[in-house]
């Protein structure tokens, strides 16, 4: 008679499957919480105890851990050793290893925690049952993920087994689940205990990552790893794309620098198409997309406040790929649910933690690591290098440029006034290119850059940019300043009657 043993922390889906199971003619053997929660749906539990003779002790740090439950899943079938072992012991045979262990990685993020607290979270069991389950794939199924159940009742009901690849899959899958789960153990205590033994970036659960549809291009795959989901919920839509969650990034991010008004930032290529804020969110909007009415077809727009009926209306006159906001009124729900094509998504962006890297991938499987560029802007200085103060209109116009700058590709020129985007040039090779296409994307969306700041995410190498800035109507120019020609582009600022302000910072983004 074959055995599942079924011991999960996270209990969703496990009483339908458990169902299956049973059904299938299958014991189900359990530990204490999960027996309490199987048998009050009334399924049939064998309890670990009738089997070992032994109760779970220490206050559970001991449930499952005997040699009549290891001997059972480790087993091999035809085996005459094993065989005659069995029927000595009277060994079970466990076929099926249902565990997900303690959920170490929610307990750690919890405020004040104690180190002994954090400690009993320490699954020590579970590990050692899925290990044992996928060392012996060949005749155990072993599932530490509720997302695989409907797969193994799916074969069950069809051949009255698992397959070999299944099994071999979900073996795979097991020793990921708990390497990753000790990894964050580890991280854990070497933050705990102050010690430096291994890199900071072990800690991070880069294994059973999210499959994704496809990666950038549907011909190469695609995977999220991580946290993400302990953060964003998905209200409405398909599954996000590769691509949509580096926008969502990159929106979510570039706000973290707008915290004071609703602003509206629309996204394409990673890259802003344009930005405003306003009191409330449809004006912030029609700031931003008459920055570039194009390019927003497809994108993905990020806001900082809950999307309401006035701006969902106007949005939903665009074609969106995600909108990204705190909250969604019911009615803008509503009627923005109508749309097959938009996904919606939430979260507290102010309760997500900043990231600790940024990762980057280079040849020969390797990883740049790098502090993210996520320093407060406050953090720099604003020394006024040009002759002329700026008044405070132009203080205000550079301010929301530069923060937008932060975020736009390299080189980046960002033309703007005190609340919106005027003109963007992102990704060029050369400074002064990046300030010609800034200043021909705002003459193709018919904005005036007369009286505009404009922003340089570096400094600028040659006076050029600054006289083709000061051609187009720009009086404000702010930028990190620290290059050898500076007094040449401070003359050149000077010769056009333009503030000049530099920020001691650079941020460029490759
Ligand atoms: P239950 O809620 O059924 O009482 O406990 C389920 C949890 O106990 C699962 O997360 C499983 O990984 C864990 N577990 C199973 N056996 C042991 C054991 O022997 N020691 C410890 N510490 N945890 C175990």
């Amino acid at each position: 008679m074959s055995t599942a043993l079924i011991s999960v922390s996270d209990k969703t889906g496990i009483v339908p499957f458990a169902r299956s199971i049973a059904e299938a003619g299958i014991t189900i053997l359990s530990t204490g919480g999960t027996a309490q929660v199987l048998r009050n749906a009334h399924i049939a539990v064998q309890e670990l105890e009738a089997v070992t003779g032994f109760p779970e002790i220490l206050g559970g740090r001991v449930k499952t851990l005997h040699p009549k439950i290891f001997g059972g899943i480790l087993q091999l079938r035809g085996n005459e050793e094993h065989e005659r072992q069995k029927r000595a012991f009277g060994l079970p045979e466990i076929r099926f290893v249902v565990v997900n262990l303690y959920p170490f990685s929610k307990t750690i993020r919890k405020p004040d925690l104690s180190l002994e607290e954090a400690i009993e979270q320490i699954d020590i069991g579970g590990s050692a049952l899925a290990r044992g389950a996928a060392k012996n794939y060949r005749h155990v199924t072993v599932v530490v993920d509720p997302q695989d159940y409907e797969e193994v009742v799916r074969e069950l009901a069809r051949a009255g087994e698992t397959s070999l690849a299944l099994r071999q899959r979900l073996a795979v899958k097991a020793f990921g689940h708990v390497s990753a789960y000790d990894a964050i153990i580890a991280g854990y205590l070497q933050e705990r205990f102050g010690v430096a033994e291994l890199p900071s970036a072990w800690s991070l659960p880069l294994v059973n990552g999210q499959k994704l549809r496809y990666g950038e291009n549907p011909h190469q795959q695609g995977i999220l790893y991580g946290e993400f989901w302990c953060h964003f919920q998905q209200l409405h839509g398909k599954e996000l794309s590769y691509n949509n969650l580096l926008d969502i990034d990159s929106g979510v991010g570039l706000l973290g620098d707008f915290p004071d008004r609703p602003t509206v930032a629309i996204l394409k290529h990673n890259t802003p198409c344009g930005i405003g804020s306003a009191d409330a969110l449809r004006e912030a909007w029609e700031k931003a997309l008459a920055t570039d009415r194009e390019a927003p077809f497809g994108g993905v727009v990020a806001v900082n406040r809950p999307v309401d009926l006035p701006f969902a209306e106007t949005l939903s006159a665009i074609f969106t790929e995600v909108v990204v906001a705190p909250a969604f009124d019911s009615e803008a729900l509503t009627l923005l649910q109508r749309k097959k094509n938009l996904r919606l998504l939430t979260a507290d962006f102010s309760q997500i933690p900043r990231n600790r890297f940024s990762f980057r991938s280079v040849l020969g499987d390797s990883i740049l690591a790098q502090d993210p560029d996520s320093a407060p802007l406050s953090g720099e200085k604003r020394q006024v290098a040009s002759r002329r103060s700026p008044t405070e209109e132009e203080w205000g116009a550079m301010e929301f440029a530069w923060r937008v700058c932060k975020h736009v590709r390299s080189n980046a020129i960002v033309f703007g006034t005190t609340d919106r985007t005027l003109g963007i040039g992102a990704g060029q090779m050369s400074r002064v290119d990046a300030v010609r296409v800034a200043i021909a994307k705002a003459s193709h969306a018919g904005l005036s850059l007369k009286g505009s700041a404009v922003a340089s995410d570096a400094y600028f190498p040659f006076p050029d940019s600054i006289l083709c800035a000061a051609d187009a109507g720009a009086t404000a120019v702010i930028q990190p300043g620290g290059s050898i020609r500076d007094p040449e582009v401070i003359a050149a600022a000077d010769e056009r009657g333009l503030a000049l302000v530099f920020t001691g910072r650079r941020h460029f983004r490759h």
